[in-house]
This record gives structure tokens, sequence and C-alpha cells, in this order.
């Protein structure tokens, strides 16, 4: 059951849960630093507590992908400190604000470092880099070779001039939640060749960093200086081949409620929302679930999604709609107001977001990361 009172739809979020979630990872990387990666808000968790809770379990650094949600992390409350990393840039983008705000900008080519370097002359301070590798994944980040080779000796001549500071180098599995995929060795050994080259032309980097959540939990070899994980401080699986969350010691932090908002008797053969998608069997009852795609519940979960609704998995009833959805009760009448879990960390009898990422043909990290503003978050 949840914690608090329902309202028509709440993510209530487990802070003790995710706090635990980042001891255990600590305790696997032992050597490295723990960035706790809180974009998107926070996976749809919110960034801000979510933050905090991990700084508060022993994460040292915070990533995002843009520059914007970083910026708004270090206005925050608490996370003066802390060191935060962003790493999505795009031409024009406030450098000068991220060297003023202390944030750590990642650098994927050479027009980015022009930039960071031109804002760190405004702004009368280095600008902290972490140059980005491009060791197979396909996305950003430089080509192993001269792209390379270009980008190193720039900014080594920018931090000469007291312009950047190379505090890492980077780079971004593309398999790594496929346990012996060969790319992995691959990226991994393409990696150390692209840091030992910039070392050997006088890179002194604080940190260098590859491992995302499933290289943190199955690669050891992986964890570097620095492990940069997301799913996994929510407590989910990378991906349900790895293991489940409690395979690795994780507990999922969000669970999704809604109050059934009306529970009715209809006969055999009523057609149920839009396009008749679902024919009542026989007379039964329905129970209206008032969440919809609207709040992230994705509409491909349509006659697959499970609720838990006093202690039994009922399924979604023909389509999902913008704000609603209906389950056959089967005959059973809940009153209305009923608590409805959609999904949770599972040991109640409730679904899981992996659950529901199967419904829909997704991953998990969609489900928790899709669940819209207006569904508010109450921590816990
Ligand atoms: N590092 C980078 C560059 C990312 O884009 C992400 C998220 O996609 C992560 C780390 C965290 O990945 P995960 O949620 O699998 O731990």
């Amino acid at each position: 059951a949840l914690r608090t009172a329902p309202l028509r739809a709440r993510a209530e979020i487990d802070l003790a849960a995710l706090r635990a979630n980042v001891r255990t990872l600590r305790a696997l990387a032992p050597g490295a630093a723990l960035m706790a990666v809180v974009k998107s808000d926070g996976y749809g968790h919110g960034a801000v507590p979510c933050a905090r809770a991990a700084v508060a379990a022993g994460a040292t650094w915070l990533g995002t992908a843009t520059p914007e949600e970083a910026l708004a992390l270090r206005a925050a409350d608490g996370l003066d400190d802390v060191r935060i990393m962003c790493w999505l840039w795009t031409p024009g983008g406030p450098w000068r604000e991220a060297v003023e705000a202390r944030l750590d900008v990642s650098v994927s080519g050479m027009w980015a470092l022009r930039e960071a370097v031109a804002a760190a002359r405004e702004a009368g301070a280095p600008a902290r880099v972490h140059l980005k590798a491009d060791t197979g994944l396909g996305r950003n980040g430089c080509q192993p070779g001269d792209d390379w080779a270009d980008l190193v000796g720039e900014a080594l001549r920018a931090e000469r001039e007291g312009l950047v500071t190379i505090t890492g180098l980077w780079s971004h599995f593309a398999c790594a939640d496929e346990p012996g995929h060969p790319s992995i060795d691959a990226q991994l050994g393409q990696f150390r060749e692209m840091v030992a080259y910039a070392e050997q032309r006088g890179a002194r980097p604080e940190v260098r960093h590859i491992a995302n959540s499933p290289a943190t939990l199955t690669r050891p070899d992986s964890h570097l200086d620095l492990v940069r994980t997301g799913i996994a401080i929510y407590g989910i699986s990378p991906s349900p081949e790895l293991g489940s969350p409690a395979d690795f010691g994780l507990r999922p932090v969000m669970t999704l409620a809604a109050s059934v908002a009306l529970v009715k008797r209809v006969p055999g053969g009523h057609g149920v929302s839009y396009g008749h998608r679902y024919i009542t069997p026989g007379a039964t009852t329905l129970g209206l679930i008032p969440v919809g795609y609207a709040d992230g519940i994705p509409r491909h979960a349509s006659s697959a999604g499970p609720v838990l609704v006093n202690g039994k998995w009922r399924t979604v009833a023909g389509r999902i709609a913008m704000d609603q959805f209906v389950v056959d009760l089967g005959g059973e009448e809940p009153a209305p107001g009923t608590e409805a879990v959609l999904f949770g960390p599972g040991d109640r009898g409730e679904p899981t977001a992996e659950d529901w990422a199967q419904a829909a043909g997704t991953i998990a990290y969609e489900i928790v990361t899709r669940i819209g503003t207006r569904v508010p978050r109450v921590y816990v």
C-alpha cells in the first residue's frame, strides 16, 4: 500500500531506497568516485531531491545531459560544492554560465573546445573540460586517430594558457547491457589507447570514466576513476537479461498509483474505450483508472499493462486514452477511491516498471522517465 493518501495519481519516491542503492553501488565500485546521473528530471524521479539524496549517500559527482539541467542543480540549496558534469552541448550554449557555475563540461569536438575557451576568457576562469572519445558507440565524441590527436593537442595548448583544465577523459559504452558482447572489450581497449595517447602528450586528468550502470554492475575492470550510474540508483536493472534489481541488491525507488475513479456493472458484449478494442466477454465490472498517455502511461501498453487492485492483477481493457484507461474487475466492486498500483518495487504484489516496459515493448528507463509533470511526486 502507498504510504501516503491517494490523489488522482501520485508517484511516491522512496529516497531511502535511492540512498541504499547509491551505497550498494559504491560498495561495488570501491575504488571509483560515483556520479549520480540525474538528467531528465532524475529519470522522472525529481532531479533535485534525488541529487541531494545521492550526495548524502556518498555520490561526489552529479551528471546531466544539458547545461540547463546542470545549472539548475547548481542553483539548488545544498548542491553548491558537489561536482556537476553536463555533456550534451550545442553551439551557442551557456558556456560562460557553466564556467561561472564551476560546472564540468564535456567537449566532443573542436567547435566545443573553441566555445569553452571563449567562455573562459570572458569569465576570467578556466573551463573544466572532459574530452569525449567515441570508442565505438557512434554517437558523440572524437574518433580515434587524427580527430582525437587534434582535440587533445588544442586542449593542451589552451590548458597551458590557463583557459581550460582537462579534468576528465571519457567515453560511453554501446552494449554494456549485453554481457560478453565483443564491443565491450573493444571499446575498453580503444579507450585505454586514447587515454594513453592523451597522457603521453601531457594530459593529467583527474578522472577517466566510461562505465554506466550495466558496466558498473558487471564489469569491474571498466570502473576506472569514476562510474556514471543512472538507472541503477533508481533501483531498476538496466535490462531483464542482466538480472532483476534484487539480484544486484537494488530496490526500485518509484511507485506509481492512482485512485479508482469509478466502478460500474456492464453486460457482456460491451465495447470498452476508443475503437472498442476490448469487448466484455460476459457481465462484469469495469474500473476507471484516471491516468493516461498524457501522464506518460504508454499507449503501446493498451490491452496489456498490468495494475494491482485489491490484491489482484488486472489488465488494461482496450486502449489507453490521454487521461484515463479502464480495467476489467471481473465482477468485483471495489469502492471508488480504492488504490490502483501500476508499478512499484514488486514485493507487495504489484507489477514493476519492467512489467510495463514489456507490455509496451520498451525499456523500464522510458517508463519511469516519461511519467508526466501532471503526476505529483511525493517524497517518502
Ligand atoms: N553516461 C552517459 C553519457 C549517459 O548518457 C547515461 C545515460 O544514458 C549514463 C551515463 C547513465 O546510464 P545508465 O542509466 O545506464 O546508468
